[in-house]
């Protein structure tokens, strides 16, 4: 099957009992069966079925099922929030002492996660691009986890999965992809030899900014070696369902950080549309990319116009296709306000992913609170807009930006 008919129907079930042509929301907590001979095989894993939501539950399942379906992988584990299936994705894994090499262009709130880790002994080693050259000297015994976005928010630096994924196994460690900004639409990480996927679904695969949520994929591909992985000791009888097995029954279900229900269902349904939005939005970003890059005083950073440093690994990884987000600069902070003020039809809010074009001034919101070198490794300046272009008629955004970026120069 093709992208958008998958979206549709790969591991699609309707309601069994019903026909219903969509999973409908299980809003209840618990399940309840014929005897406790029953809940003993469900609670042990030795017969299907639910017991509490916030273990499984059946619109849960389905979203889980179609979303593993989609990545390529063996299955899927929801979570609360992207930040909760980012953190999971770790824990699972990790323990004090163990060290994780990450890009330092990450997303802000993933970069504050590694600082809170270190409380636990879990050192986070960062590199500015994102390379072989600069992660092999950084790698050590204890290194357990490589994590990395493939387009960097807001830096819109783009990363050689293939050639990261190949040094990561070299060395027996896995390669953990946050795809969030590059969406399923634009590649398969898993294709590329990423150990673990995770996504906020909570951006694109929602689609219409309505639910936070997250999922953590697994390849099944990666070889768990149980005397640097503790957990694959005690899963090992799991064989490759030993990590998911793991976060299932231990820290991901201790912690708590299940998805909700009504949030598993909005998340389907925004799930069918992916392929239709983003070859949207990746157009009208090409298209608005191009239109800025006409005026004198705005610099635009865009992965998919041809003059990017990251263009060529654009059209090998991404299909030429650039994803939803450009930033640009002003030239100052004021000018930086002045353009977001005259701004009609863009929202000024802190998310991506919307089907609505929505624009921030990172420096004084997302990254308030990181140093100047933080800032300058995040692609984060005085000046810069980020932009996370949405569905409207792209004449619209052009001639919006255009009267925006006039007024803004005569206030300046
Ligand atoms: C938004 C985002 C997150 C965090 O997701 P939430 O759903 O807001 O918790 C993690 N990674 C990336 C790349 C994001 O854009």
């Amino acid at each position: 099957m093709k992208f958008n008919t998958a979206l549709l129907h790969n591991n699609f079930q309707s309601e069994s009992s019903t026909g219903a042509t969509v999973m409908p929301v299980y809003q209840v907590s618990a399940f309840s069966h014929d005897s406790p001979e029953t809940l003993e095989k469900i609670f042990n894993n030795k017969a299907p079925g639910f017991a509490y939501s916030r273990i499984s539950n059946p619109t849960v399942d389905s979203f889980e099922k179609r979303i593993a379906a989609l990545e390529k992988g063996i299955g899927a584990v929801a979570c609360s929030s992207g930040m909760a299936a980012v953190t999971m994705s770790l824990l699972g894994i990790l323990k004090s002492g163990d060290e994780v090499i990450a890009g330092s262009s990450l997303f802000g709130g993933t970069i504050d996660l590694f600082g809170d880790l270190k409380a636990f002994g879990i050192t986070t080693k960062f590199v500015d691009d994102f390379t072989t050259e600069e992660i092999e000297p950084l790698i050590t015994e204890k290194t357990k986890a490589i994590f990395t976005e493939l387009i960097g928010n807001p830096r819109l630096d783009v990363v050689d999965i293939e050639s990261v994924s190949s040094l990561a196994h070299r060395y027996g460690i896995p390669l953990i992809i946050d795809s969030t900004t590059a969406t399923p639409y634009l590649i398969h990480p898993i294709d590329y030899g990423a150990d673990i996927v995770v996504h906020s679904t909570s951006k694109y695969i929602n689609g219409s900014g309505d639910a936070i949520s997250g999922v953590i994929i697994d390849s099944g591909n990666f070889k768990w070696d149980g005397t640097k992985y503790d957990f694959a000791v005690k899963y090992k009888k799991y064989g490759k369902y030993a990590y998911l097995t793991n976060l299932r029954n231990g820290i991901w279900r201790n912690v708590g950080c299940c998805l909700a229900p009504m949030n598993a269902f909005l998340n389907s349904i925004g799930l069918e549309t992916l392929g239709l939005r983003m070859e949207r939005l990746c157009d009208n970003a090409l298209r608005l990319a191009e239109f800025l890059s006409g005026f004198d005083d705005i610099e635009v950073n865009y992965p998919a116009l041809p003059d990017n440093k990251y263009y060529p690994l654009v059209r090998k990884q991404f299909k030429g296709k650039g994803g939803a987000i450009l930033t640009i600069r002003t030239g100052s902070k004021k000018r930086a306000f002045s353009l977001m003020n005259n701004l009609n039809i863009p929202l000024v809010a802190t998310n991506i992913g919307d089907v609505r074009t929505l624009v921030i001034h990172p420096s004084s919101t997302i990254y308030a609170h990181s140093s100047e070198q933080q800032k300058i490794s995040a692609g984060v300046y005085d000046d810069t807009i980020r932009i996370s272009i949405g569905i409207e008629d792209i004449d619209d955004l052009k001639e919006d930006f255009r009267q925006a970026i006039e007024k803004s120069k005569e206030e300046n």
